[in-house]
């Protein structure tokens, strides 16, 4: 048998990066610091589904995985647009057969991840076991056992920390930011959220559209919905906290329920428990979190949201987390044997891309919100769908991101953002009837040379 790994955090990047770990011979312990989640009911109001797409679905495959998730998964083909008026518009995620991206459930997902890991000889999952610090040198952590408050000192030959945003492993390193020179930086949005839900109908059918991401844009508001295999949807509302109609402001229930009445009227019929989910529901904070190192002597390192958090408007946060995964066992097969080489390269590879990824969700925000009612956005819109339909080579900035998982986020920020400046400038300028489609092809070609 290989080293022994400890791994921080038995969430989404951890549970698959033991696995991973684990078929490569590696002895792992996982400690997570929440109860078995197969046995307890893990507080609501936290994304109980998640946009789930190529990157992601990439990792699961390397862990011989894609096929059993893919099952638990609803295909979302494209955004169902809700205006004001009532008026719904489908504007689909690509032109090309066969992108779309799946809502899955955190819960499911996460449980599957552990039953495998769990059926693995050499994985060790302990419950309850919230780490404290880690002594970054000798690969130790100390965890606290959450009912008898017992602590206890685990020693491996590395130790991983998957153990997301608020991750205490990475409070070791930065207890050391002198000495490692420890860079970090936390960006919090003026927006918060809160998950809602619309039921399914008494015979459980769905009450919208099925097979696609819901957004109602309102400008500074947004509310979005993804679909549930039960036949419900989790609905997400962002809001500011300040202000007319923010978070702060909309604390009864008449002027919850008067500021849907003005805004998401189409919303009401369909959530019969509104007013009792918004009160009972807390609102989360949206971040970005940036650090640098990840690694610290070739025996401590940081991974997926503990090491780069993101805005959840790219659906890229967990499917990044996952392709840390792949990026990781590709480093392993060249460095392996050589923490140090491995740890290293792997940061230096990763942060420049998550660090990509980051600033387009963020840019996602903004389109979401109100980018997607902009007349000279949904020409272009329309315009990359027939590029997409008949240039095979063509991608839009979207699918470059999220079903072109060959391609570094960086690089996909570089192509996506350079072809949006000049389609929207095309577009403000261009009516795109009857267009020469293959002469704006070339010209999109010429512009990225
Ligand atoms: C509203 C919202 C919507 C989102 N939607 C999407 C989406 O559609 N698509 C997408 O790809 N991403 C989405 N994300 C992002 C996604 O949730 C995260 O990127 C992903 O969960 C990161 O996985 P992780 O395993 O790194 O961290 P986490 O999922 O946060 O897991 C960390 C684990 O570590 C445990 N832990 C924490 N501290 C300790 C400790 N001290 N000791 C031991 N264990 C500890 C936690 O209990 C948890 O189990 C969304 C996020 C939000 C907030």
């Amino acid at each position: 048998m290989k080293n022994h790994i400890l791994i921080v955090g038995a969430g989404l990047c951890g549970t698959l990066l033991a696995i991973r770990m684990a078929q490569r011979g590696y002895r792992v312990s996982l400690h997570e610091k929440r109860p078995d989640m197969r046995s307890t009911d893990i507080a609501a109001g936290r994304s109980i589904n998640l946009a789930l797409s190529n990157r992601g679905l990439k990792a699961l495959r390397l862990a011989g995985l894609e096929k059993d998730i893919i099952k638990e998964c609803i295909p979302m083909n494209g955004r169902m647009l809700h205006f004001e008026t009532g008026e719904l518009r489908l504007s689909k995620y690509s032109g090309r057969e066969g992108e779309y991206i799946n809502s899955v459930s955190r819960g499911g997902l996460n449980i599957s991840l552990i039953n495998k890991a769990e059926a693995m000889d050499n994985i060790n999952i302990v419950f309850n076991s919230n780490c404290l610090s880690v002594d970054l040198e000798k690969a130790s952590a100390v965890f606290q056992d959450a009912d008898t408050k017992k602590k206890t000192e685990v020693n491996a030959d590395i130790v991983i920390g998957t153990d997301g945003a608020g991750s205490a492993v990475r409070r070791s390193l930065m207890a050391r930011t002198t000495q490692l020179l420890f860079n970090y930086s936390q960006d919090f949005l003026r927006h918060g959220y809160k998950e809602l839900s619309i039921p399914p109908t008494e015979d459980g059918r769905y009450r919208i559209e099925k097979n696609a991401l819901h957004i109602w844009p309102r400008g500074t508001y947004m509310i979005i919905a993804l679909p549930n295999l039960d036949g419900s949807f989790t609905v997400t509302m962002f809001n500011p906290y300040d202000g007319e109609n923010g978070f702060n402001a909309l604390d009864t229930k008449p002027k919850v329920q008067a500021f849907f009445e003005e805004k998401f009227a189409d919303i009401l019929p369909h959530a019969p428990t509104l007013l009792e989910d918004y009160f009972a529901n807390p609102t989360g904070n949206l971040g970005t979190i940036k650090c640098y190192p990840w690694q610290a002597f070739g025996k401590t390192l940081i991974m997926g949201d503990a090491a780069h958090a993101i805005v959840p408007f790219y659906g890229q946060g967990m499917n990044a987390s996952f392709e840390d995964i792949v990026v990781f066992d590709e480093v392993l097969d060249q460095h392996e044997g050589n923490w140090e080489k491995v740890f290293t390269t792997f940061q230096d590879i990763r942060a420049k891309d998550t660090n990509a990824i980051a600033d387009l969700a963020v840019d996602n925000f903004y389109e979401m919100r109100d980018g997607v009612t902009n007349p000279d956005f949904i020409k272009k819109r329309s315009l990359e769908m027939q590029l997409e339909q008949n240039f095979p080579e063509y991608y839009s900035k979207y699918s470059l991101v999220t079903f072109n998982e060959n391609l570094s986020y960086s690089q996909a920020k570089e192509k996506g953002r350079k072809q949006d400046e000049f389609l929207l400038d095309f577009c403000a300028n261009n009516p795109i009837e009857n267009i020469d489609l293959k002469e704006v092809f070339q010209m999109i070609k010429k512009e990225l040379s």
